[in-house]
């Protein structure tokens, strides 16, 4: 074997990208990278019936979007392919008839419904429920028989009984496995697929994999595979097992404790530089305390030695956090450019859903508007529920704010005043409007905070926001009019 880094990503295509896949090919991509090596996509669908088609493109699409690109495998081809296990049957019933041929596999003809029996028997006397290896007992002429009267088995390794398997683990350490712990597993089933066991041994010895960087809950499958390296006297690659991404309880993450999905987080609107470096540091670190750190920085501080041994907690607030910082580096162009998608999906850029106002077309107008919340959004979603008053006008009024500014003596005055101090203002500039605003607190005699808070919740029919002065030029002075006029109406309304 040569001494090139090859890893691989190797995900079933039984669901949706989730958060710990990705992870686990993000650290395979960062080894690769770290070390001039290569990044091996192979698609595990030999599970024909779990496997489907949506769930390959998802993850394609998930791993594209996260910027973990790989150098061989789906759709970029490379010299080991086909990298869809459906399209290496072949190559696997090879390996499995050179097993039988040497006495290392056999055929096992138990059907599930005895296999399912027997199971619960030993259970039920206390022992591991493991296969009883019957049919490794059976002759040659046996077997011969029940194979010419066509009775379906399945394959199963010939598994060593005594001793035991160790491999010096990169993250955990020496990890040793007792044989007598394992049992004879199947490698091919009746209907002529591989199992997994068998399937990804093959891959990645076709693959030159030298190096398996995955999930700590697939360290069991690790002796069973080494066993088959061994069988086939292929040199084995080095394992490394990452702890699993724990929930803020502590358990295993999971769809009860939100969004698992890498296409759920893109719909929400995180941005896939900040959910990569967040991702990066569910169970890896630098060394240091950086946290916030460029694609490049990350390649150049990884190892797997920064790989921790106890399972990483999943936190979403630092997820936001992170994802805010994102936010606020990019530059006005690139954040709005980020930002349309989410307004046009929202339905919110476009004259008919908006206020029917021509300045909705208008590229500035939507430029100012979304510069206005870049510091206190932390995703493209929640900047799109921030901003929704500049293109819709108020149907309601926040409640709270209703009773505390509109149902105030003197409200619908208020109003009507603000309405002709604001249609005066010239230029309708933040100064000026700010000088009109103060100016009629004075000769209401009056302070300005209710001031300001009424013409907010005029203006938008909330509470908090953007600067009012700023907001309030955004919004142009005959927008700001009609707003105004509309909730005067609404308070007299009340008022009858
Ligand atoms: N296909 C396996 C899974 O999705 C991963 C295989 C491996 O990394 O060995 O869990």
């Amino acid at each position: 074997m040569s001494n090139e880094i090859r890893v691989r990503m190797a995900p079933s295509p039984t669901g949706l990208l989730h958060i710990g896949t990705a992870r686990t090919a993000l650290y395979n991509w960062l080894f690769a990278r770290r070390h001039g090596g290569v990044f091996v996509l192979r698609i595990e669908d030999s599970d024909r019936t779990r496997s489907s088609e949506e769930y390959v493109q998802n993850i394609l699409d998930g791993l594209r979007w996260l910027g973990v690109e790989w150098d061989e495998g789906p759709e970029v081809g490379g010299p080991y392919g086909p990298y869809f296990q459906s399209q290496r049957l072949a190559r696997y019933h090879e390996v499995v008839d050179d097993l039988l041929a040497r006495g290392l596999a056999y055929p096992c003809f138990c059907t599930r419904e005895e296999l399912e029996q027997r199971r619960k028997e030993m259970q039920k006397q206390g022992l591991p429920p493991r296969y009883d290896r019957r049919c490794r007992a059976l002759s040659e002429e046996e077997r011969a028989r029940l194979i010419e009267e066509g009775k379906p088995h399945a394959i199963r390794f010939a598994a060593p009984d005594e001793g035991g398997v160790a491999w010096e683990d990169l993250v955990r350490g020496e990890v040793q496995f007792e044989n007598n712990a394992l049992d004879d597993f199947v490698l091919m089933k009746a209907d002529g697929f591989p199992t997994y066991l068998l399937a990804v041994v093959v891959d990645d010895h076709d693959m030159r994999i030298s190096h398996i960087i995955r999930g700590e809950d697939l360290i069991s499958a690790t002796p069973r595979q080494l066993h088959l390296y061994q069988a086939m006297d292929w040199e084995r690659p080095q394992f490394a097992h990452i702890p699993l991404i724990l929930a803020p309880d502590r358990s295993k993450l999971s769809k009860r404790h939100g969004a698992t999905a890498i296409s759920e987080y893109r719909e929400m609107g995180y941005l896939p530089e900040a959910l990569a470096n967040f991702i990066a540091l569910l169970g890896w670190s630098p060394g240091d305390d950086r946290e916030v750190m460029t694609r490049e920085e990350m390649i150049a501080a990884f190892s797997l030695e920064g790989i921790g041994k106890s399972g990483a907690v999943f936190d979403i607030e630092k997820l936001n956090w992170m994802n805010g910082v994102y936010l606020r580096r990019l530059s006005p162009e690139e954040y709005v450019e980020r930002a349309r998608p989410f307004l046009e999906k929202a339905g919110l850029s476009t004259d008919e859903a908006g206020m029917g106002m021509p300045a909705l077309q208008n590229d500035d107008y939507i430029k100012r508007v979304l510069l206005l919340e870049q510091e206190r959004a932390k995703t493209l979603s929640e900047l799109v529920d921030l901003v929704e008053f500049f293109f819709r006008r108020p149907e309601s009024y926040d409640e709270k704010g209703e009773r505390k500014w509109f149902q105030r003596e003197g409200a619908a005055e208020l109003l009507a005043a603000a309405e002709k101090k604001l249609a005066a203002v010239e230029p309708f500039s933040v100064e000026q409007i700010e000088a009109a605003v103060r100016g009629l607190a004075e000769e209401l005699g009056m302070k300005a905070g209710p001031v300001i808070h009424t013409i907010r919740l005029a203006a938008t029919g909330r509470t908090k926001g953007p600067g009012l002065f700023e907001l309030l030029e955004v919004l142009g002075r005959e927008e700001v009019l009609a707003r105004l006029a509309a909730a005067r109406g609404h308070v007299q309304k009340a008022a009858e």
